[in-house]
């Protein structure tokens, strides 16, 4: 999806940690030392089973969450503990887009007045001027004038995501975080909200960072796939390798047990087995290990870090150490 132009370092994230002390249980760790970055223009997925991290991370990007360790630079600007002014302009540049709209709107609000809020809290244009910018917004993403003067409830679940990502990509941010923004929906509909993704990073050049449990439209999608289990990173590769260069044990097991159109239809779906470990009390080495066939002492006892294989291809595992 990266279009011909120079890309730039966009964003990236160094040893970022999110740590939530339980009362009385322990220590949950929901995102452990991540570290990776993308340029302008890419489109990342972030994929992995729920309790990954994954959500944690999109919210810690987008300044939602608090990064407890580590730190997070946007166009090499620390961006980690922005608050008040200084984050509501980097939330200009940073948009992000939920799993289910419905929360995101006011029962009350019409979706015109949605639609005009950019305009009048961020350029403080006139209510005429926005009233235009919010006709043109609902245009861009192929809904007719009526839908102004609608009320959430009266709309879809696709509609209302087509009207969230018409009002996160208002003001021409530089990146878009998509957290589940396709999960709730249909395939019919999840394709069309992809397309429309597609027609404006095309046109309007902003990165996409995807956050999805769905490999398949990871692959599809995305040029560069990072895969997390149970808060770390294990793997980062090119979406269009990813199944057939995928060499850590947990990516092949998340790709076996997904259904794709390129599969044998005879062939079975074949099931992860087990449960990942509780995040509060990690086990010692991977945390893969008690899921892994090719687990040895050392898995038990050392924490694999991320090694380069070849070119954006690195893997944690201990099977590919060099
Ligand atoms: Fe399996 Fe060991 Fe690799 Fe972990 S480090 S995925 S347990 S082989």
């Amino acid at each position: 999806m990266q279009n011909s132009q120079v890309s730039q370092e966009m964003l990236r994230l160094e040893h970022v940690s999110k740590k939530y002390e339980l009362k009385g249980s322990g220590t949950l760790k929901a995102v452990n030392d991540v570290s990776f970055s993308m340029t302008s223009r890419e489109c990342v997925a972030v994929v992995g089973e729920s309790g990954c991290g994954k959500s944690t991370l999109a919210k810690m990007v987008t300044g939602i969450e608090q990064v407890t360790d580590g730190e997070i630079y946007f166009h090499n600007q620390k961006i980690t503990h922005i608050r008040g002014e200084e984050l509501r302009q980097y939330r200009r540049h940073v948009q992000i887009i939920f799993q289910d709209p419905s929360n995101v709107f006011s029962p009350r609000m019409k979706i015109g007045t949605f639609l005009m809020e950019p305009w009048r809290n961020f350029e403080k244009k006139s209510r005429k001027e926005a009233k235009e910018m919010a006709y043109y917004a609902l245009e861009r993403v192929h809904l007719g004038d009526e839908y102004f003067h609608k009320y959430p409830h009266q709309l879809s679940g696709g509609e209302l995501q087509r009207i969230s990502i018409a009002r996160a990509i208002a003001l021409h941010p530089q990146l878009l975080v998509c957290d589940e923004a396709t999960s709730a929906l249909d395939v019919s509909i999840q394709k069309q909200i992809i397309d429309l993704l597609r027609e404006h990073q095309a046109e309007a050049d902003f990165g996409i960072l995807f956050i999805s449990h769905d490999l398949a439209l990871a692959e599809d999608f995305c040029d560069r796939v990072v895969v997390m289990y149970l808060g770390r990173i294990v793997e980062i590769l090119e979406g269009k390798s990813l199944r057939s260069h995928a060499k850590h044990p947990y990516t092949k097991a998340l790709l076996e047990s997904v259904f794709s159109v390129h599969d044998d239809p005879n062939e079975a779906i074949k099931i992860l087995p087990g449960e990942p470990p509780s995040p509060i009390n990690l086990p010692r080495g991977c945390a893969f290990c008690a899921r892994c066939t090719y687990a040895c002492e050392r898995c038990r006892q050392e924490v694999p870090s991320l090694q380069v294989v070849d070119g954006v291809h690195q893997v944690a595992c201990h099977l590919y150490d060099k």
